[in-house]
């Protein structure tokens, strides 16, 4: 449920809502807006207490959230999440970019690129330490070892990181290395692990199923904030259609139709939404024009003897470059900033 206040409303009488509702044991979740000002609850609305509430003064309304999902829902928080990470901000106006190898291979791999990553302009280094891989006998990632290598090439570059986590075993080292924790296609319902995601303190990048619906994505991603970790990404990264030409069909609709429906940044990932190199940019682009807070993309200095066979939707270099330099470009004529600040996420 959520009470709505003007932004007229003295602060007084917002506290004396939020007393109320905090008498009966319920947590608020205060968003300011421009015009209102929105006081969310979760669970435990009784009619009477919703009376009371509509009763008080400075409330304008009080409104029952219909949906399944309530604290990823738009409704319930009205304004975008901006996530900062160290100065670096995610969400609303700003374009992220990460960039970096689907592996982490060898600290002298990882450092290079992380390098390269840096001198165009990206924010934040990806790389997988542990690979979800369709069969059992393909490469698995380096493990542990790989969250050391990608953690110091972060450092020693100004970048922040990104990495996959699998398991809620592996949380807390990944925590412990990374900045951001990803959730890849094939759990995102897996809720053991969302559930303890919730409370890693670290944001986390959620991607979408390959085959769930908004619906399904917002829910997974309640699970995190429900644990009370309210910094969460969603990442479109494509379904699986009859075509079998693309890896999969990045679903482009998703960016605006998640952003209707949630405050959480939108991150779009070209890379395995497309799984061919000279679809990356293009899809890049259309994705920031669409209105995404950021990208996911995979480079490789050496993509076709990358240990993953993600080397085909790899860019090079020097395509990334180029594409870093469109996106300074296309960023302020679809109302995002893109700065590519080398003073972002400092060493500490
Ligand atoms: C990846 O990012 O390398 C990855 C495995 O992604 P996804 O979960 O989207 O397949
Ligand atoms: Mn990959």
């Amino acid at each position: 449920m959520i009470v709505i206040t003007s932004n007229q409303t003295p602060q007084d009488q917002v506290n004396d809502i939020i007393a109320v509702i905090e008498k009966e044991g319920l947590q608020v979740h205060l968003s300011r807006g421009a015009d209102h000002t929105v006081i969310g609850l979760v669970g435990g609305v009784t009619p009477k207490l919703a009376e009371h509430l509509r009763q008080m003064k400075g409330v304008e309304n009080v409104v029952k959230i219909t949906k399944s999902y309530k604290l990823a829902s738009r409704d319930f928080h009205p304004e975008d999440t901006v996530i900062d990470i160290r100065g670096v901000k995610i969400g609303g106006e700003n374009l992220v970019i990460m960039g970096g190898p689907c592996a982490v291979e060898s600290p002298e791999q990882i450092d290079e690129i992380a390098r390269l990553v840096k001198a165009s302009g990206g924010q934040v280094l990806r790389g997988g330490a542990f690979k979800p891989r369709t069969g059992p006998y393909s490469f698995q990632g380096v493990g542990v070892e790989g969250l050391t290598m990608m953690a110091e090439a972060g450092k020693r570059h100004g970048l922040l990181t990104i990495t996959e986590v699998m398991t809620p075993e592996y949380v807390d080292i990944c925590a412990e290395h990374a900045d951001i924790l990803q959730v890849g296609t094939r759990n995102m319902q897996n809720f053991d692990l969302l559930r303890k995601l919730g409370t890693c303190g670290r944001p986390v990048l959620l991607k979408r199923g390959f085959s769930a619906t908004y619906d399904e994505l917002l829910n997974a991603a309640e699970y995190i904030l429900a644990g009370g970790n309210r910094d969460v990404m969603l990442c479109e990264r494509g379904i699986r259609t009859f075509e079998t030409y693309t890896r999969n069909t990045l679903d482009l609709s998703a960016i605006p139709v998640l952003q209707n429906l949630s405050h959480l940044p939108v991150i779009s990932d070209p890379s395995h939404g497309t799984g061919r190199r000279e679809l990356v940019a293009p899809m890049a682009k259309a994705s920031v024009a669409a209105g995404a807070n950021g990208l996911i993309i995979e480079m490789h200095t050496d993509p076709d003897n990358s240990m993953t066979g993600d080397g085909v939707q790899s860019l090079f270099p020097e395509q990334f470059d180029s594409l870093l330099r469109d996106l300074e470009k296309l960023a302020p004529l679809v109302g995002r900033k893109f700065s590519p600040s080398l003073e972002a996420a400092p060493v500490i």
